[in-house]
């Protein structure tokens, strides 16, 4: 029985992670072009006819992009929300399978089961996923596009081995970056995207003995680099006791391969001290 998370890609510029056990093959997200999603999964050696379903968080462009073409070309069935479904009806043309799954009950796709949650960010019906294995109890979150993390969002993402947060941006970089006041208004803001900080906060509330490794994704391109959100991120968790991996998404090339089974096994007993520091 094995679980690997490979993720495609992930930025403003289109985000996708395929979840992969030896029965079930899912993306979570299709924001890359059709092609471009089969580029990634071949660079991988993943067949692309062997994914089993696309999940989709929201509507917006860098999540969605490729879902409708990729779908009828494969025969994909796709997941979504009805309401997201229906904000971005001009990527479907009525050929696809489509499930709409209701935000706040679980579905299973193979033997995983998908729990939605709804996030604070600035979309129809967003959603961030915990995904968990049958049989191994494996637990994955998925977390990007993140105004907010509010306290169910922080329940959901309880006890996971493997969680991937969004590190949008730096706070200074984006005050003095580029964008109009308004963009800058909108990222930092209740419904945007979480900062290195506060993926750091959220990270060391979600540390628990059995958190063997954290994916940071999401970055923004303009306003984040990926040592800056790994050393922020970094340095808090292992101030207190974190040991494990701390990996960076790119936008540009894939973070394949993380074993979730393997990373889990090799997270030593209890992290002492941790939770009295907390
Ligand atoms: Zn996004
Ligand atoms: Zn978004």
């Amino acid at each position: 029985m094995s679980f690997r998370v490979h993720v495609l890609g992930s930025g403003s510029r289109g985000n996708s992670i395929l979840l992969d056990t030896s029965e079930t093959r899912i993306l979570v997200d299709a924001g890359f072009s059709g092609r471009a999603i089969e580029r990634r999964l071949a660079a991988l050696e993943i067949p692309t006819d062997t994914i089993a379903a696309l999940v989709i968080t929201h509507e917006h462009r860098d999540h969605t992009q490729g879902m409708g073409i990729f779908s009828r070309r494969w025969k994909i069935p796709i997941h979504i929300a009805g309401a997201t479904a229906r904000s971005c009806a001009g990527l479907l043309s009525g050929a696809e399978e489509i499930h709409h799954y209701d935000v706040k009950r679980p579905f299973e796709l193979g033997d995983l089961r998908i729990e939605p949650f709804l996030t604070c960010h600035d979309a129809i019906d967003p959603i961030g996923v915990t995904i968990r294995q049958r049989g191994s109890g494996l637990k994955v979150g998925v977390a990007t596009d993140l105004g907010t993390p509010t306290v169910s969002v922080r329940h959901a993402l309880r006890l996971c081995h493997l969680l991937i947060l969004e590190a949008n941006h730096d706070e200074l970089m984006l005050r003095e970056g580029p964008y109009p006041w308004s963009v800058k208004a909108r990222i930092a803001g209740r419904h945007g995207h979480l900062s290195n900080r506060a993926s750091a906060q959220l990270g060391l509330e979600l540390m628990h003995e059995g958190l063997a490794g954290i994916v940071l994704a999401h970055l923004s391109q303009e306003c984040n680099d990926p040592e800056l959100a790994a050393e922020a991120v970094g340095t808090e968790l292992r101030k207190k006791g974190y040991e494990g991996p701390l990996k960076v998404a790119l936008q540009d090339e894939p973070l394949a391969d993380l074993d979730v089974g393997a990373l889990a096994a090799a997270v030593r007993t209890p992290q002492l001290g941790l939770f009295s520091e907390l």
